[in-house]
């Protein structure tokens, strides 16, 4: 039996994605972006039985965080976001602690850690569960796609490198679970999006740029 257990939720009118992750053996668990319709995530953790000690955040763009003060008043959840990303968070929910890249949190008897993935915003957190392998990628990797990078904040060149470096670099048997249900199919592997998501094959900074029909950033 695998450490952990991954619930995937589509919640509210964008086609969000959000994240129950539970260890069955001892009943932690945690909540990813809880945006909307939190009384169906709260539901999957009283069918469970689970009890909810910490909420993680990909970032704070509303429809990831709209449901993060009645989440944290319902459970008590000290939220993890990072740094760049806290100022946000602390506005909707009491106990906000930042989280470092490559910092590993215990769940129970499993393991996460954050990966620090800038460019769809200066915060953006991919989640990496050690067993089984998956990552809660929010809004960089999509099934097929990626997130934006044409707005206020958001980076194309780091984009890239979260995308190649940091992404790429996990076992290609690693679950995808995107924040938006964009996809062909709600999960995927990496080693299937390496193959056939064209915001992985851009491999360079002008490639990705052409891709998302974006400036390619002058060189700083
Ligand atoms: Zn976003
Ligand atoms: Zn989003």
């Amino acid at each position: 039996m695998s450490a952990l257990e991954i619930v995937q939720l589509e919640v509210g009118l964008l086609q969000n994605f959000c994240e129950v992750i539970g260890c069955p053996r001892t009943g932690e668990a945690v909540l990813v972006d809880p945006a909307f319709e939190v009384d169906r995530l709260l539901k999957i953790v009283a069918d469970r039985s689970w009890r909810v000690t910490t909420i993680l955040l990909t970032h704070t763009h509303d429809d990831h965080v709209a449901g993060l003060d009645e989440a944290t008043e319902a459970t008590g959840a000290v939220v993890r976001c990072h740094p760049a990303e806290v100022e946000v968070a602390r506005r909707l929910a009491p106990r906000v602690e930042p989280v470092a890249h490559r910092e590993v949190l215990a769940i129970g008897e499993g393991l996460v850690e954050a990966l620090h993935t800038p460019g769809h915003t200066p915060g953006c957190v991919c989640w990496y569960v050690h067993e089984p392998a998956a990552v809660i990628t929010g809004d960089v990797l999509f099934v097929g796609s990626c997130g934006g990078v044409g707005h206020a904040g958001s980076d194309p060149a780091a984009m890239v490198e979260s995308l190649q470096r940091t992404l790429g670099s996990l076992p290609e048997h690693t679950r995808v679970y995107p924040g938006h249900d964009y996809g062909k199919t709600p999960t995927s592997t990496l080693g299937w999006e390496l193959v056939h998501n064209p915001a992985l094959r851009a491999d360079t900074l002008a490639a990705f740029c052409a891709y998302k029909r974006v400036p390619v950033p002058p060189r700083g």
